[in-house]
């Protein structure tokens, strides 16, 4: 029976660490969020409010009905560039469909893209001191930490190639020396990847995708999907067969999620240093 790995303790020592990092900070930073109106963003809103509160980072925030026109969107992102109050900027994902995701992450002051998403962040930033990038994809690395088994030489497995997860966190695995392959919706044979993965993370957004008895023995499952089913939150692996043969998994909700938002935090404050020192991210 494989360890679940709690990302509610995984968060709350992470919470500890920045508490102090931002306690002695001589200024404050502060976060800007845009979301558009629909339940979950709603949620996921407040609960990077609720986080940002107990560490000290004050919150600008915007919200725009899902049939918003672009211009405005845009408007905001631009006000919030010329701010030098803003240190970092979240839109939240997914955007409604009239909405151009390419050109928002374009838009936004690489400066202040906590998420990594401008394009000349996208890659680079994980390379650079400050390792600001993906939340998600940070997070899902710091689960993996969290079981102590060095990544180098393992087969790694990602579910997924959003430009937001499945590619970032490719390519952290891939800085880990891990052999890393990446399946998407064109991909043959999912169940044989996943078989020979020591390292799977599955960002796709379908629940039940990946069965439990394709789990190869002893491995480490990192499930970042969140569907909703019958009012229940639930991944994108069948947990609890899943949990039979992982030496190691992350459960949905309170795995990845929780630390996903401790992401965005430590992103922001990484944005004010680089701002205070007046550098560059890299
Ligand atoms: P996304 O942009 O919709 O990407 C999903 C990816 O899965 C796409 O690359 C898609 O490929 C691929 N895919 C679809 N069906 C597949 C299949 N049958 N086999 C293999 N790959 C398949 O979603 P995302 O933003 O990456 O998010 C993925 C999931 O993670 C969602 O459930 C989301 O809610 C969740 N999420 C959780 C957190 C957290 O903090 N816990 C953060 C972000 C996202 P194509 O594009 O080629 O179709």
């Amino acid at each position: 029976m494989g360890t679940i790995l709690d990302g509610k303790a995984i968060a709350a020592r992470l919470h500890d660490a920045l508490t102090r990092e931002v306690a002695a900070l001589r200024g404050c930073p502060r976060l800007a969020i845009l979301w558009f109106e629909t339940p979950s963003s709603a949620l996921y809103r407040k609960a990077q409010c609720r986080q940002a509160a107990s560490l000290g980072i004050a919150i600008t925030d915007a919200s725009f009905p899902t049939d918003v026109e672009p211009d405005a969107v845009e408007a905001r992102i631009l006000e919030w560039n010329r701010d030098p109050k803003i240190h970092g900027m979240f839109v939240h994902q997914p955007m409604p469909a009239q909405i151009n995701p390419q050109r928002i992450s374009a838009l936004i002051d690489p400066a202040k893209d906590i998420e990594g998403i401008h394009p000349q962040n996208s890659a680079r930033r994980f390379f650079a001191k400050a390792r600001i990038g993906s939340c998600t994809a940070l997070a899902v690395m710091e689960l993996i930490e969290a079981t102590g088994m060095p990544l180098e030489g393992k087969d790694a497995v990602v579910v997924g190639h959003s430009e937001i997860v499945g590619r970032p966190v490719s390519m952290l695995l891939l800085d880990k020396l891990a052999t890393t392959t990446i399946c998407h919706i064109a991909t043959t044979h999912l169940e044989q990847h996943v078989h020979r993965a020591d390292v799977l993370v599955v960002a796709v957004g379908k629940p039940q995708l990946i069965k439990g008895a394709w789990i190869k023995p002893g491995a480490i499952v990192i499930d970042v999907g969140i569907n909703v089913v019958g009012g229940r939150v639930v991944g994108d692996v069948e947990f609890e067969a899943a949990r039979q043969r992982a030496a190691f998994i992350s459960p949905v909700p309170g795995g990845v999620g929780p630390v996903t938002v401790m992401m965005v935090m430590k992103n922001t404050v990484e944005a004010y240093k680089l701002q205070q020192q007046g550098g560059a991210a890299a």
